[in-house]
């Protein structure tokens, strides 16, 4: 059934120790409180990328000035796999910039990659931008468990931060993976001019997709010089915990990941997260074009909650 704005809006308004207990309450009856899953990400290929994303590094219409890198070997790519599987990842996350990947070889090597990193006991996710039905085909013979899309905010506000594309393109392509039969990772950005309406339309446009999103990650703005949105006012701490607990309470059987700006979340913050239902995470000291949690940081904390460690069989 459909959720209504309203009734999303009213939520995410609950008094702030309501509406923990509520989203607690519906992780527990779908996840085991204590565990959290691992996720470790690496740019496969970096920068230049045509489409104007106003927060991202690798947009060339961005001033970031962000180098471009050809496409990493195979045997680079592994190397990092092993890293992050030694760390408890148990999902690893290759990327490539660019609106859609072009190239029928590089389209190989992607291919190549996931077979390769699965064989490592490992999932897998894979994001490239617009994907084709014929791709999505050859990504899930791979052995592709994930493909990150991202809407990143709400209808009403897409077109401030992206002009080369829409979001109705977004649904597009998480509807070609879903219908290849690949877990979709979809989620959004905060703190970038938009409002807390837009967070919760974010959030329903989500979790009224015919099939809501197996991951949804919610990346905090890392400011990025030269981007088009860093005078923008960061999220209030309580309202990212709120977004979090929305999101539980709403896609229930979904994974929530805090993603991108962990590092600027306190650890009593991220055990707040953690409490209303986020239970997954990025491992690695580096994600795409930002900075991540100091390598032994998470050990500490998941030491103080006793969280364990999602495994892959
Ligand atoms: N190029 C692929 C695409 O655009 O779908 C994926 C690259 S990356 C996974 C894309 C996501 O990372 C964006 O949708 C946004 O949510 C997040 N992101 C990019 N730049 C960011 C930044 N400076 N701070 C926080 N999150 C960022
Ligand atoms: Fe390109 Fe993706 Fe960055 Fe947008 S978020 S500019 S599509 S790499």
């Amino acid at each position: 059934m459909k959720v209504a704005f309203e009734k999303a809006l009213d939520i995410f308004g609950y008094p702030f120790f309501k509406l923990l207990r509520m989203a607690h309450e519906v992780h527990i009856q779908n996840f085991d409180e204590q565990t959290v899953q691992i996720s470790d990400i690496l740019s496969v290929k970096t920068g230049g990328c045509s489409e104007d994303c106003s927060y991202c590094a690798q947009s060339v219409r961005n001033g970031s000035k962000m180098p471009k890198q050809p496409m990493l070997d195979l045997e680079t790519v592994l190397t990092a796999a092993c890293k992050a599987r030694k760390h408890g990842a148990s999902r690893f996350c290759m990327s490539a910039s660019g609106r859609c990947m072009v190239s029928e070889v590089e389209f190989e090597k992607i291919c190549e990659m996931i077979k390769s990193v699965k064989d490592l006991g490992m999932e897998t996710c894979v994001t490239l931008g617009f994907l084709t039905e014929a791709q999505a085909i050859k990504l899930k013979k791979s052995g592709l468990d994930y493909y990150n899309h991202n809407v990143d905010t709400s209808p009403e506000f897409y077109g401030n931060i992206v002009s080369t594309r829409t979001i109705d393109d977004r649904i597009k392509t998480i509807e070609i993976v879903q219908k290849a039969g690949i877990h979709v990772c979809s989620g959004g950005i905060v703190g970038i001019g938009e409002s807390n309406e837009d967070r919760i339309k974010m959030i329903v446009l989500l979790a009224n997709l015919k099939i809501p999103p197996r991951c949804v990650p919610i990346n905090k703005l890392v400011k990025i010089p030269g981007t088009h949105v860093n005078d923008s006012k960061p999220i209030d701490d309580f309202d990212f915990v709120r977004m979090i607990a929305l999101a539980r309470i709403l896609m229930p059987r979904s994974y929530v990941k805090i993603a991108a700006g962990r590092n600027t979340l306190s650890e009593t913050t991220q055990a707040l997260c953690i409490f209303a239902g986020a239970n997954a995470l990025f491992s690695g000291e580096k994600l795409l074009t930002v900075d991540n949690v100091e390598q032994g940081s998470d050990g500490n904390l998941f030491r103080k909650l006793g969280i364990k460690i999602e495994h892959y069989d």
